[in-house]
């Protein structure tokens, strides 16, 4: 079966297919020559994952699926959860959606927040949604060099590294990323 990722990203595409099952085949929107935006309009993380999918598949009628993420703080009322990636501003810059997170908790220390990932599934002209969610805590400063986005502020539960610190390995074995391909994966392979 081929399955249509609907990212560009060339990151995300390598590591979706190194966990896929192998009567899988998963093919990039770069891939299918798809290179129209898809707005990223709804004001839920699962509301944007199932519109890139089903946008997706109602134009190409192909089995499709896409991924939405975002890290929600709990001293903020769960954000910048959906807005993650502009955060800071509209340039979408990790060091400025930092730079604004530490600065809305400088004055707390409730820090608990979790990453989600929701990855939404068109099969069949039916959705499916596959949740992955790791919890843990926004740091004081910026600690590590590695990944990207809000890795060097997050504090997996249990861990002694942030994100940041941890090498690719560590860390997709247990990020939201991980957890919602590895539930999608499951429901792909029993089929
Ligand atoms: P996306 O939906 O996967 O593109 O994620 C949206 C935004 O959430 C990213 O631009 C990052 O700011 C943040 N984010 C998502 N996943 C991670 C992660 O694993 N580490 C750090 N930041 C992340």
């Amino acid at each position: 079966m081929k399955l249509v990722f609907a990212t560009h990203n060339q990151n995300k595409l390598k590591e979706v297919r190194a966990l896929m099952p192998k009567h899988i085949e998963v093919v990039s929107l770069t891939d299918i020559n798809w290179h129209a935006e898809i707005d990223e309009t709804s004001d839920t993380i699962e509301g944007n994952a199932l519109l890139k999918a089903q946008t997706v598949f109602q134009k190409t009628n192909m089995p499709c699926f896409a991924d939405d993420s975002g890290l929600l703080v709990n001293a903020l009322n769960g954000a910048p959860g959906v807005y993650s990636a502009r955060y800071g501003g509209e340039q979408k810059n990790d060091h400025d959606n930092i730079h604004r997170l530490l600065h809305e908790l400088q004055h707390t220390t409730q820090r608990d927040a979790h990453f989600k990932t929701v990855m939404a599934l068109v099969l069949n002209n039916k959705s499916y949604v596959f949740e992955g969610i790791v919890n843990g805590q926004i740091t004081t400063e910026k600690i590590g060099t590695n990944g990207f986005g809000y890795d060097p502020v997050f504090l997996p539960q249990g861990s002694l590294k942030t994100f940041a610190e941890m090498s690719a390995e560590e860390k997709n074995a247990m990020s939201h990323r991980a957890i919602a391909l590895k539930k999608m994966t499951d429901f792909l392979s029993a089929m």
